[in-house]
């Protein structure tokens, strides 16, 4: 037995190796404003320097860690770099890490309660926890007839929505029967694209998609909204469903939700918020406003991945119903079934989301609430809130560049009067000098350029720099035209 060829890493190589991991990492986060913020590699560039097969022979961690130096963080683009202003956050925190860690200790894989017990009962206490921060009515909570369950992502948990809507429409009927082509949806023209995905893998047809109008706020108008639904009756259509955002993705407008959950009540759909980051800010009570209509809606989602300082992938997706959850996405082979379920005393949070398997993520989000308390997360909210009003306020009292659209919360959307193929150049040049990274949207025909602070170590000092650079940038760009 003994000379059998064992080729694991051993407890004490894996402590060894464990350790200077945290001391990379560590050492990342302390150098990382060294890094170009956009990765600046060309395609194709880290696979050509990687071998085409996999090694026959064992490599030792020196080894992969020379390359990881060496290949692979050039093509990392940094999002955790302070000067990350692109898309929207996707920021990260030392208790985030730990937690993220310790779930891969623990190699748990938790679809059923029976299959680690602690965590699927952490899981639901830290989403009551979150259901009292963002003061989510007592619906959502699991001691009511709500619940909550962690997603991958809010991507997921838009299709979890849309099933879940399709089902309780057709009476649990087109799961065994397949789609009936006749049931309609709605969102805005600014709705993130992952409803829109939703909707087509849910088999509702894109064509069954309303691109509802938006007003100057670039807010769905529920006036049109009812209209939309109204001529779909009409024509014997079916209504079913509508997904409401707090804060859209291009420039973070806010959809009137109250009159939006108002309408979906009238003519039965199922509304959906996403809220993907800017549901975070409703921790602080200055701005639980943005929720306000929440009470109307049968499912709500947000990404503490993207502001809330734990890592990627987390998505939190409460819904008023849970039965209606279970009842279209339930399925129990035998080699499932198992005493606690059969006792109807547990949740099985596999039958809450689309796959089986699932990772014991709550443990991150618990590290990260009592790390940080809800003080600490509001304090940290509240200053990225400031910094881009300060930012949003430098943008207002300057001659050459303009605000394109309200900023209420960490987004801000600008450009320079100049015009278009002027404001592209702009970005390309100041996310090709690394320093900072910024991303684009367009909106009625017009390039702007968008600032979202929300990285967990941005500090004033990195803004007014943004600023600085964005300006010089102009500059320069119009003295050597
Ligand atoms: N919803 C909104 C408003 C978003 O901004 C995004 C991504 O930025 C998403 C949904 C999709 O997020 P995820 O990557 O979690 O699917």
């Amino acid at each position: 037995m003994n000379n059998i060829k064992n080729f694991h890493m051993s407890p004490d190589e894996f402590r060894k190796q464990g350790k200077q991991m945290i001391d990379w990492i560590a050492d990342y986060y302390e150098n990382i404003e060294k890094y170009p913020v956009l990765s600046q590699v060309q395609p194709g560039d880290v696979k050509a320097q990687l071998p085409a097969n996999p090694p026959t022979q064992s490599e030792s961690m020196e080894q992969i860690m020379h390359d990881v130096n060496s290949i692979i963080m050039p093509g990392i683009t940094h999002w955790q770099s302070p000067s990350f202003f692109a898309y929207f956050p996707s920021n990260s925190s030392g208790p985030s890490i730990l937690g993220d860690l310790l779930s891969s200790g623990l190699g748990v894989q938790g679809m059923l309660w029976a299959t680690s017990p602690a965590c699927t009962e952490l899981e639901t206490l830290v989403l009551d926890w979150l259901a009292e921060m963002l003061q989510l009515p007592e619906k959502f909570r699991s001691t009511s007839v709500g619940g909550a369950v962690i997603q991958d992502t809010a991507s997921s948990a838009a299709l979890t929505a849309v099933l879940a809507a399709r089902e309780r429409k057709t009476n649990y009927q087109t799961n065994d029967t397949g789609n009936l082509g006749n049931l309609v949806a709605y969102v805005s023209g600014h709705t993130h694209s992952s409803v829109e995905k939703a909707i087509k893998i849910a088999g509702i047809g894109k064509n069954n998609l309303r691109l509802i109008g938006v007003d100057q706020n670039l807010a769905m108008r529920s006036d049109l909204l009812e209209n939309a639904i109204q001529e779909d009756l009409q024509v014997g259509l079916i209504p079913f469903f509508v997904c409401a955002s707090v804060g859209t993705t291009s420039t973070n407008a806010m959809d009137p939700i109250t009159e939006i959950g108002q309408i979906s009540k009238k003519y039965q759909l199922w509304m959906h918020i996403d809220a993907a980051m800017s549901g975070t800010a409703a921790i602080c009570p200055e701005f639980r406003y943005l929720l306000n209509g929440v009470e109307l809606a049968d499912s709500f989602s947000f990404n503490p991945h993207k502001w809330m300082f734990t890592n990627f992938d987390c998505n939190c997706f409460f819904v008023a119903d849970r039965s209606v959850l279970i009842k279209t996405l339930s399925i129990l082979p035998e080699y499932l079934k198992n005493q606690a379920t059969e006792s109807g005393a547990v949740f099985d949070y596999r039958d809450w989301h689309i796959q089986l398997g699932r990772r014991f993520r709550s443990l991150k989000l618990w590290f990260v609430i009592r790390h940080y308390g809800v003080e600490g997360l509001q304090h940290h909210i509240r200053t990225h809130i400031k910094l881009a009003q300060q930012f949003a306020e430098w943008i207002r009292f300057s001659k050459d560049f303009e605000l394109v659209a309200p900023a209420p919360l960490n987004l801000v959307c600008f450009a320079h009067k100049t015009g278009n193929e002027f404001n592209k150049k702009l970005l390309e040049t100041i996310n090709s000098r690394g320093k900072m990274y910024f991303t684009h949207t367009i909106i009625n025909g017009r390039y702007i350029l968008r600032m979202c602070i929300g990285q967990t170590h941005t500090q004033e000092k990195h803004v007014r720099l943004a600023w600085e650079t964005i300006q010089e940038t102009a500059n320069e760009l119009i003295s050597n035209k």
